[in-house]
């Protein structure tokens, strides 16, 4: 009898780490820049354009402003934002577009929901989401793309390990400027203009019906002011962890 027990305990036990290995845990990595110790700091802003359409109150202000940023653009907003697109290729001084994936599914390669958002599911769709960005994004003539950031910026390790094999850098950041582009305009705002030497921004420029978008420009603005610059992320040295960038 009690060998049976300890039988069934370690089924049990194996049962549980097959489980538990089929739902790894995902991680949402940190970015950082190398900070500018000299001057008065400086922060990459990074921008998500994952479907929909463009916030032009925020695609004005950049180039009104001089404020360059990293733009990752999904197959899908590329096809239906013809105009923006322009705008930025024709500002490369202030434009850096990098890959956010062909259909904007999470790079996550067990089958789940994150944030109520279908993962890819499976190894070969995640290499799936991000070949297609990148071809969606060659056929813009833009410069080929060196990072990746995932729909819902979180990933599975093994995910990030098949990203990087393919030769990007995935994108993290360190302040979480909008909340998904859900926050209000004042929270945004604040949070952003929080900012310091070496953050990574992200917040999204595809929601122009929302409020966070204003926050955004309000946000930015008040880290012009403070005498803070912007860089994009592949003009300076980066820092990510979960094995993001090294
Ligand atoms: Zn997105």
């Amino acid at each position: 009898m009690r060998l049976l027990q300890k039988h069934l305990c370690a089924i049990a036990m194996s049962l549980w780490a097959v489980s538990a290995g089929y739902a790894a845990p995902l991680v949402q990595p940190t970015l950082h820049i190398k900070p500018d110790a000299s001057g008065s700091g400086r922060v990459a802003l990074t921008l998500d354009a994952c479907g929909g359409k463009t916030d032009t109150r925020i695609l004005s202000a950049l180039v009104e402003n001089g404020i360059p940023a990293t733009i990752f653009v999904t197959g899908i907003w590329l096809k239906r934002n013809a105009d923006a697109v322009a705008i930025m290729l024709a500002h490369p001084d202030l434009f850096e577009l990098e890959n956010h994936g062909g259909r904007h599914v999470p790079a996550v390669d067990t089958p789940q929901k994150i944030y109520g958002i279908r993962s890819a599911g499976s190894a070969d769709a995640v290499l799936a989401e991000v070949e297609s960005g990148a071809a969606a994004l060659a056929g813009t003539g833009e410069p080929a793309p060196k990072w990746f950031r995932g729909a819902t910026a979180e990933y599975s390790p093994s995910a990030i390990a098949m990203i990087r094999k393919l030769g990007f850098k995935v994108a993290g950041f360190s302040i979480n400027g909008d909340g998904g582009s859900l926050l209000g305009a004042r929270e945004t705002a604040r949070r952003i203009a929080a900012a310091k030497d070496g953050d990574v921004i992200i917040a999204h420029i595809n929601q122009p019906t929302h409020a966070a978008g204003e926050g955004v420009v309000q946000g930015l603005l008040a880290l012009k002011q403070k005498g803070l610059t912007f860089v994009r992320l592949d003009d300076v040295d980066d820092v990510g962890d979960d094995g993001t960038t090294d």
